[in-house]
């Protein structure tokens, strides 16, 4: 669990070290569905202060990295060769995307198909559902099952 001011401090060190750029910003957001965020118009990066708390000190520094790359390789690059090779140069792993699927963690259902692969969802299926990773098109044999997880 991540204490919030230290990720400011550390967000604000790493910047000062890798972002020679004028202008940038650092800030916590509410976000849900995603750790992290680069925003090249307001020139600041911004963490969910929702995702910094649960996740390890660790994984925190990661998603800092992850969003100082796009500051350094610019809005185009996307996640694509530019981004990754400076990604990798300033110590980002890339073992975790931290562009939605992280926020899984704080997804209220979990849904399973009969393989065990695994779902996160925000809101509650309205029609059945089956697991696109084993059988391409709806499959009753592959029904996903929901279940509803503790308050997070
Ligand atoms: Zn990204
Ligand atoms: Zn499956």
């Amino acid at each position: 669990m991540a204490n919030l001011t230290d990720v400011q401090s550390w967000a604000h060190e790493l910047m000062a070290h890798h972002i020679t750029e004028r202008g940038w910003s650092f800030g916590f957001d509410h976000a849900k569905m995603r750790a992290g965020l680069c925003d090249f118009k307001k020139k600041r990066i911004s963490v969910s202060r929702y995702l910094a708390a649960r996740y390890e000190d660790d994984e925190v520094r990661q998603i800092l990295l992850h969003e100082i790359a796009h500051a350094l390789a610019g809005s185009k690059a996307g996640h694509g060769p530019k981004w990754r090779t400076i990604a990798k140069q300033i110590g980002y792993d890339g073992k975790r995307t931290h562009d939605g699927s992280a926020a899984n963690d704080l997804a209220p259902i979990v849904g399973y198909c009969p393989a065990g692969h695994e779902f996160f969802r925000f809101k509650r299926a309205t029609r059945p559902l089956s697991c696109g990773r084993c059988s391409r098109g709806f499959n009753r044999d592959s029904l996903i099952t929901w279940h509803q997880r503790d308050a997070l």
